[in-house]
């Protein structure tokens, strides 16, 4: 068991209301439970408010400096548990443990050491207006509410903590009702390295708890993290509020490669970018744009080496994917494979269940490849979230812009080429929040991540974040008399 001692953190400590609806948390290679948990009750999420509410002026007063200091202290905490964290996120979300040693806790680390270092330099700007001046104050919102999806659960909750505590809010953080036991981990953490009570706060629950948060008269933003049809729910009541949203949503980004692409780096940028996290990474670019001349290569490369990926015990570190985060999530990526077989998609590698020694629980999943995909089928439109890449063939540039941007996802994109003005030229043209010249999935903390389209609003990470978390307070200054007619 990973039982937390409690299932939500408020103010500062563990908090446990017995009259919360039990849920568990699954490991997904096993099928067991690993914790149990209770749904937040009104009084908890009241409480989680409360200790929000009372906490983050004192905060904001706080020179920058000091924020900052208390951000780089929770990093260096985080880096220094970050095996144990990592296996508590790979039992969690049946990631690889191979993967989360890089990519989840060691995120989240990124993200608290960045804003950390920037929450000193948060300031406004001095206009001068001839003999008078005015200057603007960046000034933090209050109470944020973060919600996430249960893929990176501790990064995505760093990726919102960070900017947000830099800028003086509070935040209270819902994780996914699939994986909430990280959230929590990262609240000890932060108050381990000096964050005063109240102003990281983790209530768990599903959709119930997170829309209550979303319509708290005292919560002044929200930040969510996860499907279109539920980012569509968050702005609504957010709306309704006249509250602003952050929304990182879900994609199905095209990965284009041109003639004269390395086809080797281009094979790997295919397989990191429909493969990782078992498929499950909102950016991925499962529409992979070939061009017709290196369809044969390409396909010969990519799936000799996807037969090779090593699929078995995720906290084996030889392992290198494990299986999907839940059986529902199965199901459905189930459903997509033979979807595109009755649409008559091409089936080259994958598609099944594969056997798993010592694992006849997991919600395995085989990494598959379809070939002869067409635009229209439902493979080729829709996010299947699962390790199902689509290979499609174009002929030339405008034709593969003009197919790459017919979808009402803008997540990401990418493409390779050893052309630098293609390459700049299809970059300013694709509909993305993020895109990858030569390269595939790199999601460094210093550079804005967000979509355009269904794919979300406003942007995490960077200085652009900043602007998400913090609003512009205009200060005027006379330095004569008044000028006045009456
Ligand atoms: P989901 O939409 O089912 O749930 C996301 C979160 O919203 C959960 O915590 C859930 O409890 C909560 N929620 C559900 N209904 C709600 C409501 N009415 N009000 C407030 N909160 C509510 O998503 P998921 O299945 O957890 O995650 C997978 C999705 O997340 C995929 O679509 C993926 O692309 C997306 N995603 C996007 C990013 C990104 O940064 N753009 C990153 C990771 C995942």
């Amino acid at each position: 068991m990973a039982q937390p001692d409690a299932s939500h953190y408020v103010a500062g400590a563990p908090l446990e209301d017995n009259g919360g609806t039990p849920f568990e948390s699954y490991d997904p290679a096993t099928g067991e439970p690993i914790a149990r948990l209770r749904a937040a009750t009104k009084a908890v999420i009241d409480a989680a408010v409360r200790s929000a509410d009372g906490a983050w002026r004192d905060w904001a007063a706080r020179p920058g400096v000091e924020r900052g200091r208390v951000l780089l202290r929770a990093a260096a905490l985080l880096r220094e548990r970050n095996r144990e964290l990592s296996v508590l996120e790979t039992r969690d979300t049946g990631k690889a443990l191979q993967e989360t040693l890089v990519a989840d806790a060691a995120s989240a680390a990124d993200a608290l050491e960045w804003f950390g270092g920037i929450a000193a330099s948060i300031g406004g700007q001095m206009i001068p207006l001839g003999a008078d001046f005015a200057y603007t104050r960046r000034e933090p919102l209050g109470v944020c509410v973060g919600i996430g999806a249960w893929n990176y659960p501790i990064q995505i909750a760093a990726w919102k903590a960070a900017p947000a505590l830099a800028c003086g809010n509070a935040m209270i953080f819902k994780p996914s009702e699939v994986t909430p036991l990280s959230a929590l981990k990262l609240a000890e953490i932060l108050t381990e390295a000096g964050l005063p009570a109240g102003l990281f706060n983790v209530v768990q629950g599903a959709s119930a708890v997170g829309s209550n948060l979303t319509a708290n008269p005292f919560v002044a933003k929200v930040s969510m993290t996860g499907s279109v049809p539920t980012g569509r729910k968050v702005y609504t009541a957010a709306a309704e509020g006249l509250k602003p949203a952050t929304l990182e949503l879900g994609g199905k980004s095209p990965l284009i490669v041109f003639e004269d692409a390395d086809l080797d780096d281009a094979v790997s940028g295919a397989m990191l970018g429909n493969f990782y996290s078992t498929g499950q990474v909102c950016t991925n670019g499962t529409r992979v744009f070939v061009h017709a001349s290196l369809r044969d290569a390409f396909i010969e490369r990519l799936v000799a080496r996807t037969e090779r990926i090593r699929i078995g015990d995720p906290l084996d570190e030889a392992t290198q994917m494990g299986p999907l985060v839940s059986h529902t999530q199965r199901e459905k990526v189930l459903s997509y494979i033979e979807a595109g077989r009755e649409e008559g998609a091409r089936l080259l590698t994958g598609g099944g269940i594969p056997e798993v020694a010592g694992f006849p629980n997991g919600a395995w999943i085989e990494p598959t490849i379809f070939a002869d995909v067409t635009d229209t089928m439902t493979i080729a439109r829709e996010e299947i979230f699962g390790p199902v890449l689509s290979l499609l063939t174009f002929e030339d540039e405008a034709e593969v812009i003009a197919r790459a941007n017919g979808t009402g996802f803008g997540l990401a994109a990418g493409l390779f080429t050893k052309d630098l003005a293609r390459a700049h030229r299809v970059a300013a043209a694709l509909d993305a929040g993020t895109l990858w010249i030569n390269g595939y999935n790199l999601t460094p903390v210093e550079i804005p991540f967000g979509g355009v389209k269904a794919s979300g609003l406003g942007r995490e990470n960077g200085w652009a974040a900043i602007d998400h978390y913090s609003q512009v307070k205009s200060v005027h200054v006379t330095t004569g008399s008044v000028d006045c007619p009456y």
